[in-house]
Parts: C-alpha cells; structure tokens; sequence
C-alpha cells in the first residue's frame, strides 16, 4: 500500500459501535483522559509558540470552559477523542483554560507544518463540525435538526417525518494528465503567483469516476484522454470534499483552455520540472495537497 496522503490516517478507532452507546458517551465525555479538539467557525485550534513548530492542540475537559455541541472522532488507545464546535461564543480563546499560547487558524495555512496524525485529526474535527454547521434544517420538511449517535446523525425533531441525515462528502477527481514525458498543468486565477497544479473537479450525478476525469479534462483544456488510471485519494475538507487522484493518459495534445475556468494550461517538460525551483513565474502545488503527489509521483517513474 503507498503511503497515506496528507490528512488522510489519522490513527483513530472511529468505534462507530459505541455512537449508539449514551451512556458509555456520558462517561467518555466526563472522562479525564478524553480529548477534545476545537472547531471555531472552520478553524481549528494550534499551539503556536513563537519560532517553534505549531502543534494542534487536543485539550481535556476541564481546559474547555463553555462547552459546544460535541461529536465522537473515535479512540486513540483508551482515549476518546471529541470534535467540540466553539462556534457560538464570539472570542473561543477568552474560555479556554489554556498553559500555553494557542491561537484558531485555517488548517489550510499550518497543515503542512503540522504532525501528519494530527493533521488528520484536525481535518476529521473541521469536516465534521462544518456538516453539522451546514444541516441545522431538514432539507425534506425545513424542520431544525438535532444530532444524534454521537455527532454521526442530524434527525428531524418533526416526528412526522424524522428523516435522517448523514454527513455528507463530496467526491471530486483530480488528474494527472501525460503524454509520456510532459504533464498538462494549469492554472487558475485566483492562485498565488505562478503556482500551477493538476486538473480537478466535482463528479456529477450519474457518472462514473472515469468518465467525470475524462469530462473535466476535455472541459477545462480540450485534450482527450485514455488509460484513467486511479492513484490515491485524500480527505479535503476544505470545506467537505474527498480527492480522489489519478493519472491518465492524453490521447491529442492541442489545447483549447476554458477561460472561465482556468487561466491557462499547458503542456510541462519532465526536465523542466524535476530541475526548477519555486518561484513566481512557476511553483507547484502545496507540499500537502495530492495534487503535489500526483505530479511528484509521476516525475519518479
Ligand atoms: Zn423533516
């Protein structure tokens, strides 16, 4: 097996047989060994001492003064870990009893700093706690929602409907595309200076994953591609989806780029590639993102 993606192995048991559980989850929550990881409005919490690498900050019970609402990540040995979602209170920080200096951050700015498992684990809290944000109203009757076993399950409280909901990934390809020794990049504008990354975009309903690969390809660039390939995938959680990566192979190698798209795409030299180093005329993707993996993997062959 490769070796996971970034934010994907958190080292968990998520012991989905213990969300139906109440009272073990009483006691877990009142446990001292339990852990708990912050959620502020998308951001999660780090310790950030000035000059040391940030560590993501898993806190007991009694470090959390106002408690928010609560889901079970999963176990770490006899450890529960739980996602608790701040979000109601306007300074998070003011609650907390906290030793050392911490600060909410987007885990898109510290990810790639971060320990990998808990890298993982903060992505797991954010993607979690951003569903319950998200589904506080049934979508059938429009009735508020209550969450149940243990923070896996928003129900209707309207007892005539009841319906249940379950958090939600949204499933989005990413692609490496080849001719054998250039790889087609592109790049959109709303990226930082010169970075240029691999093709991606949602599977639609009723597709398969090659065809949305081959799809977005051929709308994005106009090239044709063959031999879809599936290589790995990583959790995203930025705000919910699940990267799923692969390379393909390109059939034509005539552009046509889709400007509302992207702002250009082209075909790059492996040499290019393996000797140039990041600057703002050209840099590759974050060191975290699978895109990254897919082009470096790629290069290695
Ligand atoms: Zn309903």
């Amino acid at each position: 097996m490769k070796e996971p993606n970034f934010y994907a192995a958190t080292g968990l048991d998520r012991a989905g047989y213990r969300r139906k559980d109440p009272s073990w989850l009483a006691e877990r929550l009142a446990d001292p060994q339990s852990r708990f990881v912050p959620v502020w409005r998308t951001q999660n919490l780090v310790f950030a001492i000035e000059g040391a690498t940030p560590r993501a900050a898993f806190l007991a019970r009694h470090e959390i003064g106002e408690m928010g609402e609560t889901a079970l990540l999963g176990l770490v040995a006899e450890s529960a870990y739980f996602a608790v979602d701040l979000s109601h209170v306007e300074t998070p920080l003011s609650t907390l009893r906290l030793e050392m200096p911490a600060e909410f951050t987007d885990l898109r700015r510290v990810g790639p700093l971060l320990a990998r498992h808990e890298g993982s684990l903060l992505a797991y809290a954010r993607g979690l706690a951003y569903w319950h944000t998200r589904h506080r109203f049934c979508g059938v009757c429009g009735t508020a929602t209550a969450s149940e076993e243990a923070g896996h399950v928003r129900r209707c409280t309207n007892s005539a409907c009841a319906a249940q909901h379950f958090p939600r990934t949204d499933p989005a390809v990413i692609m490496l595309v080849h001719d054998g020794d250039r790889c087609l990049l592109g790049r959109q504008r709303i990226w930082p200076p010169g970075m240029h990354s691999t093709l991606a975009g949602f599977v639609e309903p009723g597709e398969s994953l090659e065809e949305a690969v081959a799809r977005e390809v051929f709308e994005e660039t106009g090239v044709v591609v063959d031999q879809v390939a599936y290589h790995s995938s990583q959790p995203w959680p930025f705000p919910s989806s699940i990267m799923l990566g692969f390379h393909a192979r390109a059939v034509g190698t005539e552009i046509r780029v889709d400007e509302s798209e992207l702002q250009d795409a082209r075909w790059y030299e492996r040499r290019f590639l393996l000797s140039h180093q990041d600057d703002d005329s050209f840099r590759m993707p974050r060191r975290d993102s699978i895109a990254r993996r897919l082009i470096e993997d790629w290069l290695r062959r």
